[in-house]
């Protein structure tokens, strides 16, 4: 038979535990009177930065309990370059949280891939009816600025590619605006040392419009060449062409100083405008063979076609030159369009004889589509410069 314990034991261990705890801070808190400090990635309340939002539906299809209604429509946004082809983009309408059914897994912040749903550490949104738990975008947009800020990143770390091309594109506007602030300087000290013998205009830096496409080819393939991306090659050889274009520009308003007719005769190569889409085709054609980049055939030939144009250009004005008549080549040059002025728009069709006809000749599928797709183009644009010379 089990020994049993006396009798009033069980009554003074709970009076011990009672003792033990009178003198002890208690753990709960006068909450609203006092409150908790939260861990900084408390889940309170989830918030919309609904600028980020490309309505993916991705949060709304992974979520357990179907609670985040989004609705959307459709706009055509105009290309963003001329020639270009336009594009339609969702537009966020409506996005709604249901807080009364949500069970905050985390599960909407985590799938959505452009940082749109955050967790708020906000807690205090309790309501009397269940009804107005249904948290609407403007809420969920005003969660939004209680969002705490992301810890920082570790020694050493890569930065996201975002804020390292952010910083980048930082730079590069300080250096420009450093180089154009010098180049100031420099052109008012020199027009102060000219003196009055030296007019306002030839003191002052050339004014240089840069158009689409003009680039300086040579830092442009040379960057390229050292691996760097295109867009800030092409950044890059923009500022280059810019400078070499005011020098040249500052040569000749220095040499011709007193003589105002000749700079005016002279055919200048940037006048050339180049329209998005015009390139060499012959050159793009065969940069494709040689098995180059689309992107990098297309810049080439694009810079082809600057170079040819130009030539043609000052070719014709020296022939001009010696009539005197400057009106007349202006008057015939709409009348000889060329190949590669006319645009077409390619939506990806491919010529199927010349792609059958390179794979039989043993081309990879790549080149192939790739040649056919141009040989498609040109056929087109032959097609429409027919049409037009008909009209
Ligand atoms: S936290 Fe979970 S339950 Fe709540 S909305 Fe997001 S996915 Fe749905
Ligand atoms: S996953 Fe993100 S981007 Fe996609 S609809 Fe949801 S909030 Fe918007």
């Amino acid at each position: 038979m089990a020994a049993t314990s006396p009798p009033g034991t069980g009554l003074l261990k709970g009076l011990g535990v009672t003792i033990k705890h009178l003198f002890q801070r208690p753990a709960t808190l006068m909450y609203p009177y006092e409150r908790n400090e939260l861990a900084p990635r408390t889940r309170g309340v989830i918030a919309l930065m609904d600028e980020n939002c490309t309505v993916c539906m991705l949060c709304s299809r992974e979520c357990p309990d179907w609670c985040i209604y989004i609705e959307s429509h459709k706009e055509t946004v105009p290309p963003a370059k001329e020639g270009g082809r336009a594009r339609t983009r969702n537009v966020l309408d409506r996005f709604a949280i249901d807080f009364s059914l949500c069970m905050y897994c985390g599960i909407c912040v985590e799938v959505c891939p452009f940082d749109a749903l955050w967790w708020s550490p906000e807690f205090e949104y309790s309501e009397y009816s269940i009804d107005s738990l249904l948290h609407e975008k403007e809420k969920l947009r005003a969660w939004a600025d209680t969002v705490p800020a992301p810890p920082p990143l570790d020694d050493g770390a890569v930065l996201p590619a975002e804020v390292a091309d952010a910083i980048e594109k930082a730079e590069k506007e300080r250096e420009l605006a450093e180089a154009k602030a010098a180049e100031e300087a420099q052109a008012k000290e020199s027009g102060a040392a000219g003196g009055a013998a030296t007019p306002a205009a030839a003191a002052k830096e050339p004014e240089v419009e840069v158009k689409a496409g003009e680039i300086d080819q040579e830092t442009f393939d040379q960057l390229i060449a050292e691996g760097k991306s295109e867009r800030i090659a092409r950044s890059k050889a923009k500022a280059a062409w810019v400078k070499k274009e005011k020098a040249r520009l500052k040569a000749e308003a220095e040499q011709g100083g007193g003589d105002a007719a000749a700079p005016a005769a002279a055919p200048k190569p940037a006048e050339v405008h180049v329209e998005a889409g015009q390139i060499d085709q012959e050159t793009y054609d065969q940069l494709i063979a040689e098995g180059k980049t689309e992107r990098m055939a297309r810049a080439k030939a694009k810079a082809a076609y600057v170079k040819k144009e130009k030539a043609r250009l000052r070719a014709e004005a020296e022939q001009a030159a010696p009539s005197g008549e400057s009106a007349a080549p202006e008057a015939e040059a709409p009348a000889k369009k060329q190949l590669s002025e006319v645009h077409v728009e390619g939506t990806g069709e491919i010529d199927q004889e010349v792609f059958d006809q390179l794979i039989a000749e043993g081309k990879s599928e790549r080149i192939a589509r790739s040649k056919a797709k141009a040989a498609w183009i040109k056929k087109r644009k032959q097609e429409q410069l027919d049409q037009e010379g008909g009209a």
